[in-house]
This record gives C-alpha cells, structure tokens and sequence, in this order.
C-alpha cells in the first residue's frame, strides 16, 4: 500500500510501519470493520490517523482522556493535519468555533468525549458531517468486564446507528481478555471485524515481587542501587504517597509528587520536573501515567499492590519504553488486599450512576480480578508467564527474566502432605455436627501442627486425628501447600474479608491416592539483591551533552508554541538527531520523527543546535 506509507513518511515522519499497523490500515481503507489489540506504546494512533487521512470526510475519535486529547490535537495540528477535540474542557466561544469549522468540512480527525455523543446539538452537527470512520480509543471501556467500565461508552452504538450511513468502525484497547474482547465485538456491533492482536510481551523488563517485613527499607535499598536512574513509585492512597515522598526526600532523593488531592498547578509542575528530569523519582497514585510520554523510565516500583493484574501491567509498563532493560517490582503484603477492598467498595458505592444489581455484579468481577493480582504477587511460578497467560497468550515454563525464574526452585513432592491437609479439612468441616463448616487457612494449619491456642482448644479440634500431624513442618510451608492446592483446582478458598477453605469435587483425587502433587518451593530463603535491569546489559553511550541541549531547545519551542515538550518532539527522536547528526534540510528528514511539516517548523533551530560546537 504505497500511499498509507506515504503519508506515515510525510506527515508523522516514520520510515517503516511497525508491527500490525498496515494490516489494520489496510483492512479499514477496504472498508471492514477492525480491533487493535496491542500493549501501551505500540503506536496504536497510527492506526487510525493514517487512514483517517485517506478517507473522505471526517473521522470521528471517542476517547474518555480529556487531557490525552488535547495533546493529540496539538501534536497533529504541529504535524499540519486538521483536528479538534469536543469535550467539557472547551469554552463557550471554543465550542461554537469548532462546530462551526466542523460544518464547513474543515477537519480530518474529530475527537469526541463519550458524555458528548447524546447531546443534541452533536446529533444535529452529525446531520452535516461526511463520517467516514468512528474510531473508538479504549475500547474496552465499553466492557463491565474491563478494568475500567466508563458507562457514557455504552452510549456508542446508539451514536453509530444513528448516522445516516453506517461508517467503518475501529477500535483499540492495550489491555483485552478474552472476554473483554467479545464484549467490544459485540456491544458496539462489528460486523466481522479483522482483529489484530500483537505480542503483549515486554521482554526487557524484569519482573519481580518481594514480601518485605518493612516496605520502606526495602524501598531505600532498591533506590540506593539505582541512582542514576528515573522511575516512578507507584502507592495506593495519597497519604501513603505522601508519607514515602517525605521519606525520600528526607534521606536526600529529589523526589516529587502525584495525587488527586494536589492542586492542578502542583500536578502539572511535578509532572513536568519529572518529565525533564529535573526531579528522579515520582511517588504517585495511579492518578498518574495517563497520557505521559516519557520513554526512559528506568523502574516502576509498586509500594501497594494494584488492584487488578490490567492496572499492574498498564502501570509497569510504564518503564522502559525506549526498549532499554528495566525493573518491576511490587511490594506486596497481605494488607495491601485489604486495602483494596476497601477501595473498590467505596469506589462502587458512590457512584450514583449504578443500579444496585449493576453494582452487585461489578463488586464481583471486581474482587475477581484482585484475586487474581493476588495470585500474581503469591506465585511461585514464572511471573512473566502468569501475565502472558492472564492476557490470554502462551508463554513458557522460565522466562529467565523475573523474580521466579531468577530464585532456584526444587521440586517437592507433597502428596503425603497433601493428604494430611486435605483429610484435616474434611474432619473439621464435619466436627461438632454443623457439616460444611469452613474455616481459614491459618486456623487448618495450627491443628495440623497441634498449637494450643485457645480457639483450637475451644473448638476440640485437639481432639480430631490429624491434630498434630505435620507439627514438625513450619506453618509457612503448609500454607504453601494449601495455596498451591487452591491454584490447582483440589480446594477453593474464598475471597471475602476472611476468606475460608472450602473442598472442590476434585479434592478426592488426592485422597485416594490417583494423583500425586508436586510444587516448586524456593530453596532460599533470603534472596540475592538484584542487579538493575540497565547494568545488566550496559547501553552504549549516548551524546549526553547534545540531548541535553536540544532537550533544551525543545522546551523553548515548546513554551513558545504553548505546547508540551513531547508534542514538538518525543525522546527518541531527539536521540536519532544525536546518533544522525543531521547537517542540512535533507538529512533532517531522515531523522525518525520527522515530516515535512516539522521539518519546516523546526529543521532550522535543531540544525542550528546541532552544529554548534560543544561548550
Ligand atoms: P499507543 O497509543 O499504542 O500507546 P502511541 O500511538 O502513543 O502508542 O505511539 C507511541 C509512540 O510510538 C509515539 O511516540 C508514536 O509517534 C511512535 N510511533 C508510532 N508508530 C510508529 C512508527 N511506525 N515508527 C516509529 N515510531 C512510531
Ligand atoms: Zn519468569
């Protein structure tokens, strides 16, 4: 397809498209509805902006960013391709102006908030407008089943029927199960979509989880080793964020802040000492990430657990951009669940919007999906593999690259283990005559060991036959064990505040001595300290003195323009300058990142900078 290539050249300044972008392009301009599926950074924009330049009319872009959009806008506008955004942020006389340009045709790409697409004056503006695509951005806001259900989405389809003329449809989403990806499919009513699903691995990052008995200290020793690098510290309530920036910078790191609770200007201006790395280390809520750019981020440490595994991956996913190796780590500890069940009930619990039987089923899918963030950070198995798994991907046993795969392991075979478990349960669930009793894990694995604490004795359970059992196997190991069970499918324990064990039909199996259980215990107990992911695998170096100089120059164009920096130019291409070192107009446009309305705005000062000799 000569003439999407074309246009990626001219008007973005890529040479090549990158993985899944011309399939999808293709598939649109020949008029069949499609899915993007593809993880944070893989340039899902593109997708639908080259096409949106080649097809009649007007493109119309639903995305629930409102910051996002704005600089969407602004970096098409630099790139010389008619666009404008319609939401809440506009003022009146803004408003007026863009509808007014929108009837006379003069836009390519049109950026609609969702709470947009039911108001009357839109419907009567789409009257006019030639739609040729309605792309939706995030899709999977549309899915109660995804992480992050926007209820306006639903209000899609109707928007879509309602035209005049049914227009190709695309959407796209960085994080889709499989179910999430039927529900798009089907609530906004594609018609045979060609769907492209690109690998959601990252393989230069490392992921690991700790269980530290102090979280800060941990914390200061991981950031003690990693100075000459950016990152972000991701905590899950303001005042944990609070509290660790003040550590921090107690102990001499020039960290900065990030929450809801900081006034817009604080917000903006810590983002941007970050974003220039001015400040190195950002302590935040996930109040931030959206919509930043900056592509070398060196390590996403997690302070408190997420509360779901699309959340974690979106959130670490933040390091290492640039394809340079770096870190994910998660402090976990068990009352990081509590937290977060606190949260998503008083989350779901004021917002009006819901119906309570909406409610009840969100509360559950919920509580699901943070049982499964816990498994992440409870596993002893590859944990590279369980997200690839989750995201529904294959992946092998050892990744090589993650806290699991580093540890060694042994296999242990704890059948007889298993047994004494599983017939403990049986008995206590049938003691005192209340059959189908369920008790805890920790209760289960102070009988077996024959502890005399008072609410074993009150119950008379020192009285049952397995107690005492396994009192020469430590509590930690049985519990292992009992959560090793539950993964495979012998036990399930629930996930309420005080979760219990229950027995699945499968637990007999194990009883009657048809299956024997195996699990991969660590052999260690203390880990080595990791290397970071950068010495690993040292970068070349790179012409430090000239980035920072035309990081510099940047932000000078950028403020002029009323622009973010990224907008003007993103990091990488200010490294193809370095690595390039373009002498004249026509080896700037070689530059990646460069087309011919950038060249034209900006070729002269960057040339110029480039030319200087270093101070
Ligand atoms: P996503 O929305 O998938 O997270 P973006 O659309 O924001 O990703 O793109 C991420 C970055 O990759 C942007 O800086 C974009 O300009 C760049 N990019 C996109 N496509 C290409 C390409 N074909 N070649 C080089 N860079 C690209
Ligand atoms: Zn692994």
């Amino acid at each position: 397809m000569e003439d999407s290539r074309k246009i990626l050249e001219n008007y973005f300044g890529y040479d090549e498209f990158r993985e899944g972008q011309e399939a999808i392009i293709e598939n649109i301009l020949q008029g069949r509805d499609s899915i993007g599926i593809m993880p944070t950074g893989a340039g899902k924009s593109i997708c639908y902006q080259v096409p949106a330049m080649m097809l009649k009319g007007v493109t119309v872009v639903i995305s629930p960013l409102i910051s996002l959009m704005k600089d969407q806008v602004q970096s098409l506008i630099q790139a010389d391709i008619p666009s404008a955004f319609i939401n809440s942020s506009l003022s009146a006389e803004g408003y007026d102006d863009v509808f007014r340009r929108a009837k006379s045709g003069d836009f390519k790409i049109l950026y609609v908030a969702p709470e947009r697409l039911s108001a009357p004056d839109w419907q009567k503006l789409t009257e006019t407008l030639e739609i040729s695509m309605v792309t939706v951005d995030e899709a999977h806001c549309i899915s109660q089943w995804g992480q992050d259900f926007r209820p306006s989405y639903t209000d899609i389809p109707d928007f879509i029927n309602g035209l005049e003329e049914r227009p190709v449809v695309s959407a796209f989403t960085a994080t889709a199960t499989a179910r999430v990806r039927d529900d798009i499919e089907r609530q906004l009513a594609l018609e045979n979509p060609f769907t492209m699903l690109t690998g959601f691995d990252r393989p230069n990052l490392y992921y690991e989880v700790r269980k530290p008995k102090n979280k800060l200290s941990e914390l200061m020793k991981l950031l003690s080793s990693r100075k000459d690098r950016s990152g972000i510290i991701y905590c899950s309530t303001r005042k944990n964020v609070e509290e660790v920036c003040e550590a921090l910078i107690g102990s001499g790191y020039d960290a900065t802040r990030y929450h809801a609770g900081l006034s817009d200007r604080e917000r903006r201006a810590n983002q941007e000492d970050f974003q220039y790395d001015r400040k190195s280390v950002m302590v935040a809520t996930n109040a931030f990430g959206m919509g930043i750019d900056k592509s070398d981020v060196g390590f996403v440490i997690h302070y408190n657990m997420p509360k779901n595994p699309e959340s974690y991956y979106q959130e670490a996913g933040r390091a290492g951009r640039d394809g340079s190796p770096a870190d994910c780590i998660l402090l976990y500890s068990g009352q990081d669940v509590r937290t977060n069940q606190f949260l998503i009930e008083k989350s779901l619990e004021s917002n009006p919007d819901l119906s309570p039987a909406v409610r009840a089923s969100l509360m559950k899918k919920d509580m699901e999906l943070l049982a499964r963030m816990t498994f992440y950070a409870t596993t002893t198995d590859c944990l590279r593999g369980y997200i690839l798994k989750y995201f529904g991907e294959k992946a092998e046993i050892y990744c090589g690259n993650c806290g699991s795969c580093n540890t060694e392991f042994e296999e242990v075979d704890v059948t007889i283990e298993s047994q004494k478990i599983i017939s403990c349960i049986v008995r206590m669930a049938n003691w005192d005559q209340t059959y189908g009793r369920a008790y805890g894990k920790n209760m289960i694995a102070d009988v077996l060991r024959g502890s005399s604490a008072e609410k074993v004795l009150q119950a008379g359970f020192d009285r049952l036959s397995t107690y005492g059992i396994m009192e020469d196997v430590p509590k930690k190991r049985i519990i292992e064990i009992i959560d090793c069970l539950n993964r495979k499918g012998f036990i399930r324990i629930t996930e309420d505040k005080y979760p219990v064990v229950g027995l699945t039909p499968k637990y007999k199996e194990i009883i009657g001595g048809e299956t024997s259980l195996t699990i991969k215990l660590p052999k260690i107990e203390e880990r080595k300290e990791v290397i970071p992911a950068h010495k690993k695998a040292e970068e070349g170096p790179t012409s430090t003195e000239l980035f920072g100089r035309l990081k510099i120059l940047r932000r000078e164009l950028a403020d002029a323009a009323g622009v973010p920096a990224f907008v003007i130019f993103s990091d990488a291409t200010l490294r193809d300058m370095c690595r390039i070192l373009p002498r004249n107009e026509e080896e700037f446009l070689e530059v990646s990142g460069v087309g011919t309305a950038k060249l034209e705005r900006y070729g002269k000062a960057f040339i110029a900078a480039i030319a200087e000799p270093i101070a």
